[in-house]
């Protein structure tokens, strides 16, 4: 455990979880002149932010995040004269199979026209120029020059630096295991050091959200998704653009290899809380359930009785867990690289250097919560990203910084209110 020296101190914003959420929001309020002090579980920014794909896009967002992914493009690139972290901007080509697919991009294209982007429809001969190692004919594609890749950990790593050189106090290996109430208001935190006394409180703890928030008996509708990628051997003469599909994305890697994976793969496994929330779910699930695999089996109870573990006045179970490092679907993996293999020759001679899975914090409506908590003053949260966080992470951390020092318009900020799901008494 690192820094015991924050137990009994005061900081004017105390934040639970230092991915890249916790962290942008944190140097941000630095910039504002504040005091922050952020802990993690585990290491920093070893869950879903280091586990990621390394795309920062546009294509295919929410329409009520495209402001924040279009804000992040100028953050990451001046953060990548900063330091190298394998920021390219070489764009996202979405492409689609069939004609199914060609509609729903056609269409994402359409409500996004006149929002300042630059995605626009990519003939066929544009297709060959951007990827002459492919072979497949494709009903349609959509490109984004100005998408761009980047390396999650190196990211990271720089944005820890960063906001350590701020001023920012990160403590490694401490879990906040609840937010202490009085008078009405969040007025600190109880680590597993101590307890730590802050003015605002913010809830960054990705997929643990849900049960940081179960200890003062919010109701966060967060499921957890796991997806699984693979990295492979350097490939010579590769695509330089990164690729969407539903038969494979990639991505170029520092390291001459690519990072893989596929969108369609992602698996989650019914508990207690899928069953709690099937009305909120139901609606995008029956849109998109092509993108999803749901089991049924003894996560069911393993949930259920982890359960009983949390809740108010109960301990939790934070520091059991310091690092959610879920085992990779190595036979989809497999697939996919088969496909890859069959569409673009280039890669037969690569092979599979790496396997990991990151598991992913979702809502109901596929947006984040970027919130106050009105039940408790100064209480604030930051999380949901389904799997979109890390592209637009910086302009998040930028927002919630605002919502919380008051600045930010209110238009800004409400898509992203708690109270949209009407769960909490609102
Ligand atoms: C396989 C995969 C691929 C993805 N691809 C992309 C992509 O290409 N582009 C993109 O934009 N997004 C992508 N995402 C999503 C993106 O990575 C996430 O949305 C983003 O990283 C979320 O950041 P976060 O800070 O909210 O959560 P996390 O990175 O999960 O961080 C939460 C932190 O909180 C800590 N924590 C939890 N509970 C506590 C506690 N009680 N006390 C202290 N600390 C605590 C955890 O240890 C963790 O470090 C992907 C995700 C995955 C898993």
């Amino acid at each position: 455990m690192t820094s015991p020296q924050t137990t009994g101190q005061h900081y004017d914003v105390a934040i639970a979880g230092a991915g890249i959420i916790g962290l942008a929001t944190a140097l941000f309020l630095r910039e504002q002149g504040l005091s922050v002090v952020v802990f993690d579980k585990g290491a920093a920014a070893y869950e879903q932010s280091s586990r990621n794909w390394g795309w920062m896009r546009t294509i295919s967002q929410d329409m009520a995040e495209l402001s924040l992914a279009l804000e992040s493009r100028p953050l990451w690139r001046q953060w990548a004269q900063e330091a190298d972290f394998g920021f390219r901007p070489c764009g996202l080509l979405s492409l689609a199979t069939d004609g199914g697919e060609w509609s729903g991009l056609r269409s994402w294209l359409d409500h996004a026209a006149g929002r300042g982007l630059d995605a626009r429809i990519a003939q066929s001969e544009e297709v060959a120029r951007l990827l002459p190692q492919f072979r497949r004919p494709w009903a349609g594609a959509v490109f984004a020059p100005g998408d761009a890749g980047i390396e999650p950990d190196q990211a990271m790593h720089f944005l820890e630096r960063k906001a350590r050189a701020a001023g920012v106090a990160i403590v490694t290996g401490n879990a906040v295991k609840r937010i202490d109430i009085s008078g009405g208001r969040a007025v600190g935190v109880q680590t597993e050091t101590g307890f730590v006394a802050a003015e605002k409180i913010v809830i960054a703890a990705g997929i643990w959200s849900r049960w940081l928030c179960a200890t003062l008996g919010i109701v966060l509708p967060q499921l957890r998704v796991t997806a699984s990628v693979l990295r492979t051997t350097p490939v010579e003469g590769g695509p330089e653009v990164n690729v969407a599909s539903s038969r494979y994305c990639l991505r170029r890697r520092s390291d001459g290899g690519y990072t893989v994976a596929r969108r369609n793969s992602s698996l989650t496994h019914v508990t207690p809380d899928s069953l709690r929330f099937m009305r909120q779910y139901l609606p995008n699930y029956l849109r998109q359930k092509q993108l999803l695999r749901v089991r049924m089996g003894m996560n069911f109870f393993h949930e259920w009785r982890q359960e009983r573990r949390f809740g108010p006045g109960r301990p939790n179970p934070f520091e059991d867990f310091r690092t959610c490092d879920p085992t990779p679907d190595i036979d989809t993996l497999k697939e996919t690289f088969d496909h890859l293999k069959e569409d673009a020759p280039i890669f037969r001679s690569a092979r599979i250097a790496g396997t990991w899975a990151g598991t992913i914090d979702v809502l109901p409506d596929a947006l984040p919560v970027l919130s106050s908590v009105a039940r408790y003053p100064g209480l604030f949260l930051a999380t949901g990203f389904s799997a979109h966080g890390f592209g637009i992470g910086p302009a998040s951390g930028r927002l919630m910084a605002n919502i919380i020092t008051g600045t930010a318009s209110a238009t800004a900020a409400a898509p992203f209110r708690l109270d949209r799901f009407h769960l909490n008494g609102d």
